[in-house]
Order: C-alpha cells, then structure tokens, then sequence
C-alpha cells in the first residue's frame, strides 16, 4: 500500500480531502469490506455500502491477504476521491491515505 500522511485540522477534528487539503466539504460515500474469514487468500464477503444504503457485491478480490476496511470520501471543493484503508497483512494492520 502506498501512503501519505492522513491529514487532519486538529482544531475542528476533521479528515482533510488529500487532494486539495480542505476539511470542509468530503462527503462519506462508500464503505467497502473485503473480509476472508477462513484465512489468507480464500474467498470470503466482499460487500460496498454506498451512501444511499444500496448494497452490492465486489466482483474482485481486495487487497492483501485478510480483513481490509476501505472508506471512500468524495470532495465537493475538487471531486478528489480520498480513501482510508485498514488492512490486517502479516499480522500487521496497515493504514493507507489518498
Ligand atoms: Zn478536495
């Protein structure tokens, strides 16, 4: 996973948009799980949550070897798409931020 450093407005408490910076503005529109609950590379669920509450299936596989959260905000200052993953990979959780 490639990374930068999440980048936060500590006064208000708030993620920033990693393209443009703003803390004003990211909209949480997708929530997708790639969980593989009997083990390392085998199949398992892999489910989107958009904001609208629809659901659907992700036809690839995701990243890394176990569980990956990835949540997906969009920007209305420059229609960035910044993500924020976990994923657990060799006893390691690893944080990615775009
Ligand atoms: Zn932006």
């Amino acid at each position: 996973m490639s990374n930068s450093y999440i980048k936060v407005d500590y006064d208000s408490g708030t993620l920033c948009c990693a393209g443009c910076g703003e803390w004003t503005g990211t909209h949480m529109d997708s929530v997708l799980m790639y969980a593989r609950p009997n083990g390392e590379d085998g199949d398992g669920v892999r489910i989107c949550v958009k904001a609208n509450g629809a659901t659907m299936t992700i036809p690839e596989t995701g990243p890394g070897r176990r569980h990956t959260i990835v949540l997906q905000m969009t920007c209305e200052m420059c229609s960035h798409v910044t993500t924020i993953s976990f994923m657990q990979h060799k006893g390691q959780t690893q944080v990615e931020y775009r």
